[in-house]
């Protein structure tokens, strides 16, 4: 018999020879046969979702650290529990979220019956990236299972161990008749999207996201772009500066740094930054040791590729190492690293950084920071560090970016209650929780009327008269 490893490559040569037709007619007849809509259906698969984590975790937390080097706490925290976490919230509410909506009514339609019903889209494709490789892929497919949608789910290609993991045991806990996984990277991609979806859920860089608008375009597919960017962390007034430095340095370099809302740079003046670089040294000692090499709670990065990529905008960068700035390419290592004197025009503020490198940038007044933010595309994330709230609220109210957050970052990520999602280059649509659902989902404007009062529809017949609008 041939192994698990010939059947699932023999099984991606058949999906790819045919354009990825047959699986995805194969869901379509799926849809269209209501098999995904009940409640109970919904209920079970995201139950199915659950045991698959809980029997799995072992796998899924090594897959991690293959890819990765992802510590066990991290991954547990970003990975497994996030995905757990808006298991439980979807299973809770599904009832509620799956209620008409029943809207407010006007003398014409006092007896009709008006509500909006979310019904869902149809067969999704779910396009995941390798830097939060399992729960970039199962968020939205929490979302999408919970609409009543089928899916179809590409992992990212940059993250091996997790797409192969998937790719088993999504089949053997999940229906296969209403969810599917392909492997693949650009080239398996495109010809995937060559074919009609009824939406695309996309994670990834703002230049492939071009792409898949242009794909989109072509059959009308809705999308949600879920990209990244440069995310500000303002600091200014006062503040604590030792928790300000822990803050930040958590936020910063979980994931060694490759998170979509990971601070990108901090914007200062000269004072603070005086009193947060030593806070900074201090934090990261304690965190990773002063060796933080040897320390395994700081993780790799993802591949040589991305390495090759961090060390040379650390190479050509011309601001002033203070922090860190090892590199080891044979362990696609590069250490916490904290850079001053940055000019506007560094290399290291050309792109996202999306690695362990923070560049310190100094302004001198509040205003000058807002500018610094108004003048270049709106952020995923930002961040403002201040004991004062009316720093806070100026931020808040003269800026604009996908989420905000005072005082840390990247936690206002783990809340379902709140919309996860960019604007404008960061982005477009949201998910988390209710928002997920919505997204999946299309709203549909109901009217149930029945065959009374038609004494009364007499006024809107033709003959028209002006008599008959009570002029
Ligand atoms: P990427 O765009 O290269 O890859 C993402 C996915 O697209 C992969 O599955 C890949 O196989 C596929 N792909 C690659 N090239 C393609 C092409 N030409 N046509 C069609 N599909 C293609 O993503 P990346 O650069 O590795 O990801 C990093 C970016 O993702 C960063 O900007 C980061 O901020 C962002 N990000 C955003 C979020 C979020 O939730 N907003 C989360 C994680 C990462």
């Amino acid at each position: 018999a041939p192994s698990t490893d010939h059947c699932w490559l023999y099984w991606t040569w058949c999906v790819k020879m045919d354009g990825y037709k047959t699986v995805i007619d194969s869901l379509r007849a799926s849809f269209r046969s209501g098999f995904s809509l009940p409640e109970q259906f919904r209920l079970d698969q995201l139950e199915a979702l659950v045991t698959l984590i809980r029997e799995n975790e072992k796998q899924i937390l090594e897959a991690l650290y293959k890819d990765l080097g992802k510590p066990k706490f991290e991954a547990i925290l970003s990975e497994i529990d996030m995905v757990m976490n808006e298991l439980s919230f979807a299973i809770h509410n599904l009832k509620t979220w799956m209620a008409p909506e029943y809207v407010t009514k006007n003398l014409a339609t006092k007896l009709d019956h008006c509500f909006v019903h979310r019904e869902p889209l149809g067969v999704v494709l779910i396009i995941g990236t390798w830097n939060y490789p399992f729960q970039l892929i199962l968020l939205p497919l929490v979302a999408a299972i919970a609409a009543g949608n089928c899916a179809i789910l590409k992992p990212s290609e940059i993250s091996p161990a997790t797409e192969k993991l998937l790719v088993d045991l999504i089949p053997k806990y999940l229906s296969q008749k209403c969810y599917a996984v392909i492997c693949g990277g650009a080239e398996e991609t495109k010809k995937l999207l060559e074919n009609k979806f009824d939406h695309i859920f996309y994670t990834g860089s703002q230049k492939v996201a071009r792409s898949i608008l242009q794909a989109a375009a072509v059959h009308l597919t809705p999308v949600t772009l879920e990209l990244g960017g440069k995310c500000p962390c303002l600091i200014y007034g006062n503040l604590d500066i030792k928790a300000a430095a822990k803050r930040l340095a958590w936020a910063k370099f979980f994931n060694a740094g490759q998170s979509c809302v990971a601070p990108d740079y901090v914007l200062c003046n000269r004072e603070m930054r005086e009193a947060l670089v030593p806070a900074l040294r201090q934090a990261l000692e304690d965190f990773y040791s002063p060796r933080p090499r040897e320390c395994a709670d700081i993780g790799r990065i993802v591949s040589e590729r991305h390495w090759t990529r961090l060390a040379d905008l650390l190479q050509r960068s011309t601001g002033t190492v203070v922090i860190g700035g090892e590199t080891d390419k044979e362990e696609k290592y590069i250490a916490p690293t904290v850079l001053v004197d940055v000019p506007e025009t560094d290399a290291l503020m050309e792109e996202e950084i999306f690695g362990p490198i923070l560049p310190i940038i100094c302004i001198d007044t509040l205003a000058d920071g807002v500018n610094f933010i108004n003048a270049r595309e709106k952020p995923l994330a930002l961040y403002v560090f201040s004991d004062e709230s009316k720093v806070v609220t100026t931020v808040l109210e003269q800026t604009s970016s996908g989420g905000f957050c005072s005082n840390d970052g990247i936690v206002h990520m783990s809340l379902p209650g709140l919309p996860f999602g960019g604007v404008g280059n960061s982005g477009m649509g949201s998910y988390h929780g209710r928002w997920g659902f919505e997204t999946f989902s299309h709203r549909r404007a109901c009217m149930l009327r029945g065959w009374g009062l038609e004494r009364i529809n007499v006024l809107r017949y033709p003959p028209y008269t002006e008599g008959n609008l009570g002029w």
